[in-house]
């Protein structure tokens, strides 16, 4: 069995922020991931949040950046089809991958989380070409188009605000005729002249050539079908954090996203979570280096603190 410092689950920008801080500090450190480069970040076409890149940096880029840097300070990936589980065996943890098994003082999670689809036609092939899950990383690219947001919750409705301030027309298509979000965010959108609500509707399918163009539309209380003309949509129909490995092992919240401290502590010493699923208010890739920095520092903290 390997013998680590620290192990680190997850390769997008959480993992890989944590894996450059733990080996510039001199652990010995292995990164263990499915797909390599990987994460949400690494999926997105330009990011123009990410400070430092005042002309936007495309998402692959900016993670083989993240990679090359980690890797040159001594960061080990390794790929697995998966991380089975993880067990605790007095001061060590072991994690089970396939046939191999790697020991270490602490463990970084850093699973990220991923958005839901709707699992209709064109949705998977629009992706990135008029279909995305996140209004702050993509929004800008619709300035002054029509667009529409999916769903009726805080997301869908803090989406088409963002929204609404970038785009000319902003439809929020909801499949019941009452919205799930806070009542403030709901007063805010009906307030807003650029949002309209089509209320009671489903999005059957996708449309376009190479770019979307438009959605089919079914309303279910008239059982009708439509064409909407759109150059986006924005799907806001729910996230889940990938956290099947830490059930029965560390603290989750009702949703299963990783409960810590301000360090990134999970319940478990010596186990810390980082980046998307971790609870927390704001899922960024600048949150998620902000985690990788302190779960690895904590995470040298606690070895260091140990007999
Ligand atoms: P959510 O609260 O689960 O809402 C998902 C929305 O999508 C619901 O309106 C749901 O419709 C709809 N939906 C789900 N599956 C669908 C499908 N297959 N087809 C069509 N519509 C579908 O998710 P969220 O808005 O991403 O929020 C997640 C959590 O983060 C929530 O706890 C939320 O409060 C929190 N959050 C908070 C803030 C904030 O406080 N500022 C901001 C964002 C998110 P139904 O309503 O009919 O179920």
């Amino acid at each position: 069995m390997d013998d680590y410092h620290v192990i680190i689950i997850g390769g997008g920008a959480a993992g890989l922020t944590a894996g450059l801080y733990a080996s510039r500090a001199h652990l010995k450190t292995v990164l263990l991931e499915s797909m390599i480069p990987s994460g949400q970040a690494y999926m997105t076409e330009m990011i123009e949040n990410y400070p430092g890149f005042p002309d936007g940096i495309a998402g692959r880029e900016l993670i083989e950046r993240f990679t090359r840097q980690a890797t040159r300070f001594g960061l080990e990936i390794q790929q697995f089809t998966a991380v089975d589980r993880v067990e605790i065996a007095g001061e060590k943890k072991i994690v089970h991958a396939g046939e191999k098994r790697f020991s270490a003082s602490a463990i970084i999670i850093a699973t990220g989380a991923r958005w839901n689809s709707l699992g209709i036609p064109g949705e998977e092939e629009f992706i990135g070409k008029g279909i995305s899950y996140c209004a702050t990383c993509d929004g800008a690219f619709f300035k002054d188009q029509e667009v529409a947001v999916i769903g009726g919750g805080d997301t869908a409705l803090e989406d088409a605000l963002y929204l609404s301030r970038l785009a000319r027309k902003v439809y929020v298509i909801h499949r019941r005729d009452q919205l799930r979000a806070q009542k403030i965010l709901q007063r805010k959108a009906s307030e807003a002249p650029q949002i309209e609500f089509v209320w009671n509707t489903v999005v059957k399918e996708i449309r376009g050539e190479g770019v979307v163009t438009t959605l089919l539309l079914e309303d279910l209380k008239q059982a009708a079908q439509r064409e909407l003309a759109v150059s986006g949509a924005f799907i806001a129909v729910g996230q889940r954090p990938n956290t099947d490995l830490c059930r029965g092992l560390v603290e989750l919240d009702e949703k299963g996203y990783i409960i810590t401290d301000q360090d990134c502590g999970t319940s478990v010493a010596g186990i810390f979570a980082a980046g998307d699923c971790r609870k927390k208010g704001l899922r960024q890739i600048t949150t998620a280096v902000g985690d990788g920095a302190l779960a690895a520092a904590a995470a040298e903290r606690y070895i260091e603190r140990k007999p």
